[in-house]
């Protein structure tokens, strides 16, 4: 089956300024720098890492909201059209975003029920007093009472708000969302709710998401695939159960140690600091500064993504060495 989504060999690119004074400089910071992956229709692609691994970049990549410095996104096999074209602006309707933090995607002014409609004012669908049955629907159908239409954010819990971003991004039906830490701002007690939320939805309407964390107990609960990134590269991905059940790579390994739930009874990998800076990125494996396994081989050449036995993907010299040792 062809994919929803694609991304071929994205980079993104910025040109920084570095120190001060006489000894100011530039240097590129390498957000994303060579992500491909695919997302099948009603699927979920989970793609998780450190905080400033490039991430949420890929997130914006992967819906045309900034343009790759090279590289391409696809969607059902067509190549994406320019941000801000009619072609992109009738396409958006089918690619939607959740992010963070709801109360700040929220208009404060407003009322829920003309905010989940408004996507439906900016792509002309509907007549007015259809637009408002649809919100109602929609609403419904995310858990929201419909007398809650006139509520304003501020009266409703985050939960409640997380389920207006989410009955706005639904509005239009969307093929794909792109879920950017969609429950990382809410209550632990709350973050249940919507996760089910995003499962039920997708059974029911058959949607897809690119799905952002660094929590990979609730990315294992929903993804079929996972890619994990280090410095704006994926290092490893395939199956979600699988890499979850035997991650290979060396990071992978340590992200996954660290979940109580799946750890306990693995070897815990404890990771030496913080990851280099996108604008310094170290040569060759550019995880080896922080690697247990790291030879001469790892400090001088960049290993790319290597199909294994199981048809999961590794970047990683030495992936068949420590995946046996760890694996035990
Ligand atoms: Fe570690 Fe080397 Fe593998 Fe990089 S290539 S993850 S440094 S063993």
């Amino acid at each position: 089956m062809s994919p929803l989504l694609e991304a071929v060999d994205l980079h993104r690119h910025y040109s920084v300024r570095t120190g001060g004074g006489l000894f100011a400089g530039k240097a590129v910071l390498r957000a994303v720098d060579g992500v491909s992956f695919r997302i099948r229709a009603g699927q979920t692609l989970g793609l998780v890492g450190e905080s400033g691994c490039g991430k949420s970049t890929t997130g914006k990549l992967a819906l045309g909201l900034i343009p790759p410095s090279s590289g391409e996104m696809r969607y059902d096999g067509e190549r994406m059209p320019a941000a801000g074209s009619p072609a992109w602006r009738a396409l958006r309707r089918r690619l939607q975003m959740v992010y963070q933090d709801p109360l700040g995607a929220l208009d404060r002014r407003l009322p829920i029920g003309t905010q989940i409609a408004e996507p439906l004012v900016i792509h002309g669908i509907g007549a007015v007093s259809e637009r408002r049955d649809r919100a109602l629907s929609i609403m419904e159908s995310v858990g929201l009472q419909r007398h809650q239409f006139g509520r304003y954010p501020h009266e409703l819990s985050g939960g409640q708000r997380q389920r207006v971003v989410l009955a706005r991004a639904l509005i239009t039906e969307p093929r794909l969302l792109v879920c950017d830490e969609p429950i990382s701002a809410l209550d632990v007690s709350i973050q249940a709710q919507v996760v089910n939320l995003l499962l039920d939805l997708q059974e029911r309407l058959g949607i897809a998401y690119l799905f952002i964390s660094h929590d990979l107990r609730i990315v294992r609960q929903v993804s079929h695939d996972v890619a994990v990134m280090y410095l704006g590269r994926i290092v490893e991905r395939g199956d979600a159960e699988n890499v979850f059940a035997r991650p290979a790579h060396p990071y992978t390994r340590a992200l996954v140690s660290a979940i109580p739930t799946v750890g306990d009874k693995r070897e815990r990998i404890l990771l030496g600091g913080d990851p280099p800076s996108p604008a310094n990125v170290p040569p060759g494996c550019s995880f080896h500064t922080r690697c247990p396994f790291a030879t001469a081989q790892c400090r001088s050449e960049i290993p790319t993504l290597q199909p294994q036995d199981d048809g999961r993907e590794v970047a990683c010299h030495r992936v068949r060495e420590t995946a046996l040792r760890l694996v035990a």
